[in-house]
């Protein structure tokens, strides 16, 4: 789950990072009135998931209450590369000697985290990467030692981090990789991390991903579940149990289980398709299941064809096949389905099937996979 900056700020202030005073605003009269509490000069900031706001126009320097009505106004509605923005974020301005960059993430291939650590930030970290790795300091960390102190400030120093800074930095680090850590963050940035003229080093933008994984142990994580952006295809799945993540094509996927659901995009790609979604409907899927997993495909109007791809096991070629005879009669699919049905009754499943009558405009059934997907790519092209 991605969290807005302001929320990332909140978040970075429980583990004692410092971040500047604001406040959050809906509506122009709010912008002010969390103008007015942080203290005069402020920064406007457009929330929105994604990077670039600053040249994008949604971050605006205001020295009174005027000016942070303007801004606010300017910013408030805003299309941000095809975000709209609903809330700003007040908060009070600070002076910039220095802008670097620090994040934690989970290097899954070295099974450990990784700090990355620059002197050049204020610009995306890609950006950085691709004119001057050398200047990314890349420090993996054993989660059973932990990062401490001497380690934090040899990556500083590594990293040509300005020596009067080098102690609030390494301070940070160790801050920040509590919160990654013991908040359960995916990731946790700060760009910039800056160097004020007074010598503080201090947080001037949050970029936290929280592990879903872990919600079990933060219950205090609901309040960012409100204002999470998924976009309506992901709520409807949500909504129903169902593990969806939305893409770009036009084949609609239906699997059960993950490896499966990923092979079968794999596949589709293979043979010239793009899918439109992942979606997983589990082991020990039942027709209700099924159902709903159509439901929430034909609610993507961008889906051309539907690809149902099933190798039961503990799944049941007839329930899977019981769950399309009940969605039909539940929804009207805008697509045609191909169904590759294998495993577990696959026989009584496809009998089933052949006894609702479905017509062959609605349904095709194919006995592998590959040439399921060919049929699927072939609709969706057509
Ligand atoms: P992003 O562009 O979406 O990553 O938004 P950031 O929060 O990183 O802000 C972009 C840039 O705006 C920063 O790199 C700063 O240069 C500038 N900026 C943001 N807040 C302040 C501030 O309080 N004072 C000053 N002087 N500049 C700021
Ligand atoms: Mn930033």
């Amino acid at each position: 789950m991605d969290l807005f900056e302001y929320q990332g700020k909140l978040y970075f202030a429980r583990y004692g990072i410092p971040v500047s005073p604001g406040g959050k605003a809906d509506t122009v009269d709010e912008a002010v009135a969390a103008a007015d509490a942080a203290g005069y000069p402020v920064v406007v900031k457009a929330q929105v998931q994604v990077g670039g706001r600053g040249k994008a126009g949604g971050i605006k320097l205001a020295n009174d209450a005027d000016e942070v009505r303007l801004h606010a106004g300017n910013i408030l509605g805003m299309d941000i590369k095809g975000h709209v923005v609903k809330r700003v974020w007040v908060e009070h301005a600070s002076d910039i000697a220095e802008e670097y960059y620090a994040s934690f993430t989970l290097d899954r291939s070295a099974k450990q985290h990784l700090l990355m650590l620059s002197a050049q930030g204020g610009v995306e970290i890609e950006e950085v990467a691709a004119r001057d790795p050398a200047a990314i300091v890349r420090l993996h960390i054993d989660p059973v030692d932990g990062l401490s102190v001497d380690a934090a400030h040899a990556a500083a120093e590594a990293a040509r981090i300005n020596p009067d800074a080098v102690d609030g930095v390494a301070e940070i680090l160790v801050l920040l990789y509590r919160c990654y850590t013991e908040g359960d963050c995916d990731l946790a940035e700060i760009n910039p991390l800056i160097l004020k003229p007074t010598g503080e080093v201090h947080a001037l933008d949050a970029k936290v991903s929280l592990d879903g994984n872990a919600a079990f142990r933060h219950p205090e994580w609901a309040e960012f579940a409100a204002t999470e952006e998924l976009d309506d295809r992901e709520r409807l799945a949500r909504d129903k149990d169902l593990q969806y993540i939305g893409l770009e094509g036009s084949v609609g996927i239906i699997a059960n289980g993950a490896g499966l659901a990923m092979s079968t995009l794999d596949v589709v790609n293979q043979v010239g398709g793009r899918a439109a979604n992942f979606l997983d409907i589990g082991g020990g899927a039942n027709a209700d299941v099924m159902a709903a997993a159509l439901e929430v495909i034909n609610f993507d109007e961008s889906v051309r064809s539907i690809f149902i791809n099933i190798f039961g096991g503990i799944t049941r070629g007839e329930e899977v096949a019981k769950g399309i005879v009940e969605a039909l009669s539940r929804v009207d699919l805008r697509a045609p389905m191909v169904i590759r049905l294998d495993g577990t009754n696959a026989d009584e499943g496809r009998r089933i099937l052949t006894e609702a009558g479905i017509p062959e405009s609605r349904l095709i059934s194919k006995p592998t996979m590959l040439e399921a997907a060919k049929a699927a790519v072939a609709l969706a092209t057509a």
